[in-house]
């Protein structure tokens, strides 16, 4: 049987397994974290997804959009809040039916591997970072959470292990492809709006509140809290550097967001312990080695 090698297992990863097997091969998927249906916590990163026509075309090919559908939030427009508390509504599409959906991406991770543990060709190894790549013996190391090294051959390999990718980095040293990774000038950080403050506030929307140079950004949940971003500069005025202290934080939001001030009751705390998430713009050319 054909056999291909995965390493990463998020969303690209266990997608990508899944139109595999249904072609007739034999996948290993490796990932370096605890299985997230077990261990859901996803620091430092995007909680919500906004799932559009390209991911529902995606999902509806490997016939999962009977369970992403019970889990995805419609936001048929966007709620844009002013400074001074003024809300205007801009809708995504020019017919009802054109909208996008908010989506958890623990649990439409945990879908797509429940889905692939469905395929006998399926095998899926968590805990198991990829260290190195041996590319021209074929060879995979990794390190299993309890510290013990782990040598693996493979026949092909796809490198799905996302933006700071050990595979791409490899091919780099090999100088098989060019890669470039610039860091934006603005980071992000998760920062909960609580259900119990959005009585107000439009369903089914996506929450902006747009400024100069940041941005809050709001996600619908299922149980009516939302999930915020706060996409702000490293560096300068108005930064995640400036803001160093809880007064500082405070006055910042009340000045920028004072309609949503009162609905984050935890700001301060998950505004220091909360990672903060960093951008970047991705190029590798070419972005495969052989076939
Ligand atoms: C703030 C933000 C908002 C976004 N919003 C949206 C949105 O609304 N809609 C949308 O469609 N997209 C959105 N995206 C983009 C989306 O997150 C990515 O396109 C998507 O996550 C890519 O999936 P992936 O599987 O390639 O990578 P990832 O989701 O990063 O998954 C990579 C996987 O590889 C694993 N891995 C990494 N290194 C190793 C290693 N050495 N060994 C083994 N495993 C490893 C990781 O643990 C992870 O599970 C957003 C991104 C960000 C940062």
């Amino acid at each position: 049987m054909k056999h291909i090698t995965i390493v990463g297992g998020g969303l690209a990863g266990t997608l990508c397994a899944l139109f595999l097997a249904r072609r007739g091969y034999e996948v290993d998927v490796f990932e370096s974290r605890t299985d997230v249906r077990r261990s859901p916590t996803d620091y430092g990163r995007s909680i919500n997804l906004a799932l559009s026509c390209r991911g529902i075309t995606g999902l509806n090919a490997v016939n999962l959009m009977d369970e992403v559908s019970q889990i995805i939030v419609p936001m048929r427009a966007r709620a844009i809040h002013d400074v001074d508390g003024e809300v205007k509504y801009q809708p995504f599409g020019r017919h009802d039916e054109e909208y996008i959906n908010a989506i958890s991406r623990t649990e439409l991770n945990a879908l797509l591997l429940n889905k692939a543990e469905q395929f006998s060709a399926i095998h899926l190894h968590f805990e198991k970072k990829l260290l190195s790549v041996d590319i021209h013996n074929k060879k995979l190391y990794f390190e299993a959470r309890d510290g013990s090294a782990y040598e693996y051959s493979y026949h092909r390999l796809i490198g799905a292990d996302g933006a700071a990718s050990s595979i791409r980095e490899c091919l780099k040293q090999e100088g098989l492809v060019q890669t470039e990774r610039e860091f934006l000038s603005h980071g992000y950080k998760e920062l909960s709006i609580s259900k119990s403050h959005t009585a107000g506030m439009a369903r089914e929307h996506l929450h902006l509140w747009p400024r100069d140079s940041f941005m809050l950004l709001g996600n619908p949940n299922p149980d009516d809290s939302i999930t915020g971003s706060l996409f702000l500069a490293n560096e300068g005025r108005d930064s995640f550097a400036e803001l160093n202290t809880d007064s500082r934080l405070i006055s910042f939001f009340k000045r920028e967001f004072p309609d949503i001030c009162k609905a984050m009751p935890n700001l301060v705390k998950e505004f220091f312990t909360n990672p903060t998430g960093h951008l970047s713009t991705v190029k590798c050319a070419p972005w495969y080695y052989r076939d």
